[in-house]
């Protein structure tokens, strides 16, 4: 019977130690400001807009949401990152995704301050990431690396494979387990025989957005299953890339959806943000006292 690692206590034990990060800060007189950008109507953005509000609220920060709607043009989504960039009182900028048809993601991405580039996408921050220098992580892999850390599952030396290779998740949650001196095998649409690649993995992770994609036979007995995927269903449930129920006898640890990944982004964001707030007043957010 495998394990089932707890993204939610997980979750939970980053986000009070956060909440005790920005504490420190506002002794210091730093109040650590987070902005997030919501353009159009999606409704799952919505809810993912309203949760990261209210974690960030409820770890101390001064959350700021910019709502603006579907019509919004590309200069005026650019000229209302360049304010968010200049003002002194946000530290971290987040621009939920997808944008609505029309925008650009990338050049609005691009035009963010990396030092306020929560979510780790500007080529400045992927560079850090790539060449082991300091920058902002991708929030869902840094979350997926914090999960094992606080499990006790070492990366040190084991095979990965990740499934998935989006700026967002795949390719810097490679980035991530080779840093941590991990060997590790990125396969996507175009891999062949992904069942066998899979099946070599002491670490697995599915980043694809198929519903079950990863059955009991893709799995070596014993191997730790992360699942990212965030996937509904025609009942309206939500479901990630793994067949859980199947895979859960064969693994050793296995992440749950809901209740894996995706608490553990939410915490990483609100780390993300004191770190960045950190680093601006000069303070090391590592040494800021967490009590
Ligand atoms: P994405 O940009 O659509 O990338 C999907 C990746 O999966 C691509 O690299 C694609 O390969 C690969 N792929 C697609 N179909 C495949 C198949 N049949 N076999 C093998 N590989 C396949 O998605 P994403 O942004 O990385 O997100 C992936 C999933 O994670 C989604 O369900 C998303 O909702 C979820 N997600 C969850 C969180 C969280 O907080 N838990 C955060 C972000 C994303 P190609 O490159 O060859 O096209």
């Amino acid at each position: 019977m495998s394990r089932i690692l707890d993204g939610k206590a997980a979750a939970l034990a980053v986000r009070a130690e956060v909440a005790g990060r920005v504490r420190a800060l506002r002794a210091r007189g730093v109040v650590p400001g987070l902005a997030v950008v919501l353009v159009g109507d999606d409704a799952a953005s919505q809810v993912y807009v309203r949760n990261k509000d209210r974690a960030a609220a409820e770890a101390g920060f001064e959350v700021r949401t910019l709502r603006r709607p579907a019509s919004t043009s590309q200069a005026e989504l650019l000229a209302l990152i360049d304010e968010l960039n200049r003002d002194l009182l946000v530290h971290g900028i987040l621009v939920q995704l997808p944008l609505p048809k029309g925008l650009v993601p990338e050049s609005v991405l691009e035009r963010l301050d990396p030092a306020k580039d929560v979510d780790g996408l500007t080529a400045r921050n992927v560079a850090a990431l790539w060449r082991g220098e300091e920058g902002l992580v991708p929030c869902t892999p840094a979350g997926c690396i914090e999960l094992l850390d606080r499990n006790g599952i070492a990366i040190e030396g084991k095979r990965v494979v990740v499934i998935g290779r989006s700026q967002l998740v795949g390719k810097p949650l490679a980035a991530l387990f080779l840093a941590r001196n991990a060997t590790v095998t990125v396969a996507h649409s175009r891999s062949r025989d992904l069942a066998a690649i899979a099946r070599e993995a002491e670490i697995l992770v599915a980043a694809v957005g198929r519903a079950k994609l990863v059955r009991a036979s893709w799995v070596r007995p014993g191997a730790t299953v992360l699942d990212v995927g965030i996937n509904r269903l025609e009942d309206g449930r939500l479901c990630g890339d793994v067949d859980f129920h199947e895979v859960l006898p064969v693994a050793g640890a296995i992440t749950p959806v809901p209740g894996g990944i995706g608490p553990m982004t939410i915490a990483m964001l609100l780390a993300n943000t004191a770190r960045a707030a950190a680093r601006r007043a000069g303070l090391a957010y590592d040494g800021l006292d967490a009590g």
